[in-house]
């Protein structure tokens, strides 16, 4: 049975060539019964997809819930209590969950992990957050910090104010402090090279995904220039190229 499905698993790798198969990704389940809905979760595998639990864009194998819900295997790794480094308290998941997010301060609209002894509430999207990540802008592993005691906080990166109430990354070592998303980029978790399918977007044909682009081409959407993540089009005889944050998804 076990070998049945992992042969299924290698025939999705093949179609989809650039991707390399870990050892942990072989033996995720096919089928896993999940907390969030009273139904299986089963594996599946795309070179894009928006989570819908954490909106992040994700390249690889994610778990689909109802034939509805896209959950990447960050979000579908994490329970329904758990214990968080940047909180004291245990966090349960509530459906109503409506406050702001702590750790980045966007409100929740579709229910959150929430502290049962005070107000902390935590979506998926900053619950999942990498612990460390490399920037250039510093020698060492940045680390997520969850607290600043600074009153005047500025980010490293985009030299613009940062709120010391929510997470960044930090090193201790050189003082260095940045927002999150300067840090990460707009898709961290989308492999470079990357297809975006022509019916998953507005522009009508199968896009690229880079992590870098080669000179500085004019976003066919903003008409500034790109310098961070891009989009660009598959067709030889079309020229249009945008930005990730510029790009209309239908996922
Ligand atoms: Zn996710
Ligand atoms: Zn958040
Ligand atoms: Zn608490
Ligand atoms: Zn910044
Ligand atoms: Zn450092
Ligand atoms: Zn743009
Ligand atoms: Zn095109």
């Amino acid at each position: 049975m076990r070998a049945c499905y992992l042969s299924q698993i290698f025939s999705i790798i093949v179609q989809n060539a650039p991707f390399f198969l870990y050892k942990t990704c072989a033996e995720l389940p096919r089928i896993k019964q999940h907390w969030f809905r009273q139904s299986n979760a089963t594996l599946d595998f795309d070179s894009f997809t928006k989570c819908d639990f954490c909106s992040q864009l994700c390249s690889g194998f994610f778990y689909e819930i109802d034939e509805y819900w896209d959950m990447c295997l960050r979000c579908a790794k994490v329970a329904d209590i758990i214990e968080c480094e940047g909180h004291q308290h245990f966090l349960f998941f509530d459906f109503k969950c409506t406050e702001k997010c702590n750790g980045c301060g966007d409100d929740i609209y579709s229910g959150a992990f929430r502290c049962g002894k005070c107000r902390f509430a935590l979506e998926f999207g900053c619950l999942t957050l990498p612990h460390s990540a490399l920037h250039k802008i510093d020698e060492h592993k940045l680390k997520l910090t969850y607290h600043d005691d600074k009153e005047q906080c500025y980010c490293d990166i985009c030299e613009q104010y940062r709120d010391p109430s929510l997470w960044y990354y930090s090193c201790s070592i050189c003082d260095t402090s940045a927002h999150i998303e300067c840090v990460l980029g707009q898709c961290p978790f989308l492999k470079d090279g990357s297809t975006v399918a022509f019916y998953k977007h507005s522009h009508g044909h199968h896009l690229k995904f880079f992590w870098k682009v080669e000179g500085f081409p004019e976003c066919s959407k903003c008409s500034k220039f790109c310098q961070e993540e891009i989009f660009k089009c598959k067709e030889s005889t079309c020229d249009y190229i945008v930005h990730c944050k510029c790009l209309d998804f239908y996922v």
